[in-house]
C-alpha cells in the first residue's frame, strides 16, 4: 500500500481544494512552492503513483543506440504505443535510429 513513508519519487498528493505537494527527495514540495516534511492539513489523503515510461523494446533492439545511455531522453513526451498492467507506459522512441546489421 502506498503510503507517505514509501512514496516514491514523483507522487502526487492531492489538495482538497486544487493544487497538489510532489514527493521529492527533500520532502512534499507544492505544486507553486515550497518543500515541507509532509503535505499540508488539506491533503485529501490521496496519493497518486508516478507513471513510468519505457521505450519499447523491440525499437532498442534494433536501435544504434542500444548501448545507451538513453535515461535522460524525454519518454513521457513521446507517443504511447502500450500500458502495461503495472500502468507503466510504453513509448514509442524519437530518437531512435535504425543501427546497421
Ligand atoms: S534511442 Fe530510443 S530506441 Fe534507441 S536505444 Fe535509446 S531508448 Fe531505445
Amino acid at each position: 500500500m502506498l503510503t507517505l513513508e514509501n512514496a516514491p519519487i514523483g507522487t502526487k498528493a492531492l489538495a482538497i481544494g486544487g493544487g497538489h505537494w510532489v514527493r521529492t527527495e527533500r520532502g512534499w514540495k507544492w505544486c507553486t512552492g515550497a518543500t515541507f516534511p509532509r503535505p499540508g492539513g488539506d491533503w485529501n489523503g490521496e496519493l497518486i503513483k508516478p507513471v513510468n515510461f519505457q521505450p519499447k523494446g523491440s525499437q532498442c533492439t534494433a536501435c544504434k543506440h542500444r548501448n545507451g545511455p538513453c535515461s535522460h531522453l524525454p519518454f513521457h513526451t513521446m507517443p504511447v504505443c502500450n500500458t502495461l498492467p503495472d500502468g507503466t507506459k510504453v513509448v514509442i522512441c524519437s530518437e531512435f535510429e535504425r543501427r546497421n546489421t
